[in-house]
C-alpha cells in the first residue's frame, strides 16, 4: 500500500486528521479539489495587499481547551472579541440585542436586567406553540423585533419565510439582559496572527503527507493504492447523488476597497432589512488587526446557487442525509467527518473536536490491529 489513508478536502476537518495521521507516522495522500488548502476558511491577500476570507467572514471562538491548545501548536494568536451592528431605519444597534439595542430603538432608559426582563416579558408573545423560526422569535422578542431584525434578514439568508423553517434555525439566537455587546461569548476569541491559510499549512508540512491540490476524490479513487478513505467533502456527491441532492444555500461574494482607513463602525454590520440585496457586509481590518491606507469590505449576497455553504435545516433534507449516512456507516473502509460529509452546520472548533475524535478513534482502530 503506497499510502496507509487517503484524505479528502484539504478544510480544517481534513487538515487536522491529516496532521494527526501523519505525526503518528501514517503515511496520507491528501487531495483537494480548490487550488488551495484551508476549505472555507482560506484567507488571502487582495490586489491592494488587504488580508480577506475569501469565503466569508472566519471569526475564530471555542471553550475547548483541548481544541485551543492543538491548534496553538501551529499558530500564534490575536485577541479578538468580535462586535456585530445592525443598520436599523438609520441607526446602528448592537446584534445579538442587548439592553442598548432596545433603549436606542425605542428612545427607552431600561437601566436594569430586570427592566430588559420586564420588557420583553410585555412584548413577547405568549403561549405560542413553537413550530416554525418565527415562532421562536416572536416567542422571544415579539411581533416589532422580529418584523426590525430578523423576519427579512431570514428570508434572505435562507430564501424562505422564517414561518417554514424549522426552530432550530433561530433557537439559538440569544437576547441579553444587559450591555455586553461581544458577539460570542466563548472563553477563547482569537484570531490566528498570521491567517488561517498559514496556520493550515503548518499543519500540513510532515513529510508523511503527500498534497495533491486541483484533484477530486473520483480522479483519484481506485486509481492510488490507499488504505482508509477519510473523507470531507459533500456526502451525496461519494455515493453519486443515488438518493437525490442534499440541499444547501450558498452565498455571492462582493468587494470593494476604499481609500480610507475605516469605513464602517463595526467587523460586520447586519442588513435586516427588504430593501438592500445583502445580509452583511464585513471589513476584514477589524478582524485581522492589519494596519493599511485603505480597506477591503465584502458583502454577502445569499443564494440557492454556487459552493454548498449551509446546509438546509428542512425535514426533507435532513431524511435524505440520514439515507447517506446509515450507507456510510456500512463502509468499513472509509470515516466521513466534516461540515460537508456530517450535513452539520460545524463552526470551526467543532469541525477540529469531530475530526481529532476521528483521528483518535483510527489510530487507535490501527494499534490494535498491529
Ligand atoms: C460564509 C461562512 C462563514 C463562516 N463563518 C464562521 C465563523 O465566523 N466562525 C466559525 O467558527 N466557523 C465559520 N464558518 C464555518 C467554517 O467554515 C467550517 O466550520 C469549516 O470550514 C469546516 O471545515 P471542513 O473542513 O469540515 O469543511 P470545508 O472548509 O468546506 O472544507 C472541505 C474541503 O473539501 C474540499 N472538497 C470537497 N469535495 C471534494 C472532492 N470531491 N474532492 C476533493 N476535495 C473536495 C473542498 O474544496 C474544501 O476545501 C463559516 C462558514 C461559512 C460558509
Amino acid at each position: 500500500m503506497e499510502y496507509d489513508f487517503l484524505v479528502v478536502g484539504a478544510g480544517l476537518s481534513g487538515s487536522t486528521v491529516a496532521e494527526r495521521l501523519a505525526s503518528r507516522g501514517r503515511k496520507v495522500l491528501l487531495v483537494e479539489k480548490r487550488s488551495h488548502i484551508g476549505g472555507n476558511a482560506y484567507d488571502e491577500y487582495d490586489e491592494h495587499g488587504i488580508l480577506v476570507h475569501r469565503y466569508g467572514a472566519h471569526v475564530f471562538h471555542t471553550n475547548s481547551k483541548e481544541v485551543f491548545d492543538y491548534l496553538s501548536r501551529f499558530t500564534e494568536w490575536r485577541g479578538y472579541e468580535h462586535r456585530v451592528l445592525s443598520r436599523v431605519g438609520g441607526d446602528y444597534v448592537p446584534v445579538p440585542i442587548n439592553r442598548t439595542t432596545i433603549n436606542r430603538l425605542y428612545g427607552l432608559d431600561l437601566k436594569s436586567e430586570s427592566d430588559v426582563a420586564g420588557y420583553l416579558e410585555r412584548v413577547r408573545v405568549n403561549g405560542l406553540e413553537i413550530r416554525s423560526a418565527e415562532d421562536v422569535v416572536l416567542s422571544k422578542v415579539g411581533p416589532d423585533l422580529y418584523e426590525k431584525m430578523f423576519k427579512h434578514y431570514t428570508r434572505k439568508q435562507w430564501g424562505v419565510d422564517p414561518s417554514v423553517l424549522s426552530p432550530e434555525v433561530t433557537l439559538r439566537i440569544p437576547v441579553r439582559l444587559d450591555e455586553d455587546d461581544r458577539y460570542f461569548g466563548d472563553t477563547h476569541q482569537v484570531m490566528p496572527r498570521d491567517g488561517y491559510a498559514r496556520m493550515v499549512a503548518r499543519m500540513l508540512s510532515s513529510g508523511n503527507i503527500t498534497l495533491r491540490l486541483n484533484t477530486d476524490y473520483k480522479d483519484v479513487a481506485g486509481r492510488e493504492r490507499y488504505g482508509h478513505v477519510v473523507y470531507t467533502g459533500p456526502i451525496d456527491y461519494f455515493f453519486d447523488y443515488k438518493y437525490g441532492r442534499l440541499g444547501y444555500r450558498s452565498i455571492r461574494f462582493e468587494s470593494r476597497t476604499y481609500d480610507e482607513e475605516v469605513h464602517q463602525p463595526a467587523g460586520v454590520v447586519n442588513y435586516p432589512s427588504a430593501e438592500v440585496g445583502y445580509t452583511k457586509s464585513t471589513e476584514f481590518k477589524y478582524l485581522t488587526g492589519q494596519k493599511h491606507a485603505k480597506t477591503t469590505v465584502q458583502n454577502e449576497y445569499p443564494t440557492g446557487d454556487g459552493e454548498p455553504y449551509y446546509p438546509m435545516m428542512t425535514g426533507q433534507d435532513k431524511a435524505l442525509y440520514e439515507r447517506y449516512r446509515e450507507e456510510a456507516d456500512a463502509l468499513a473502509d472509509a470515516s466521513f467527518v466534516g461540515r460537508l460529509a456530517e450535513f452539520k452546520y460545524y463552526n470551526m472548533d467543532q469541525a477540529v473536536a469531530s475530526a481529532l475524535k476521528l483521528s483518535r478513534k483510527l489510530l487507535g482502530e490501527l494499534e490494535q490491529q498491529v
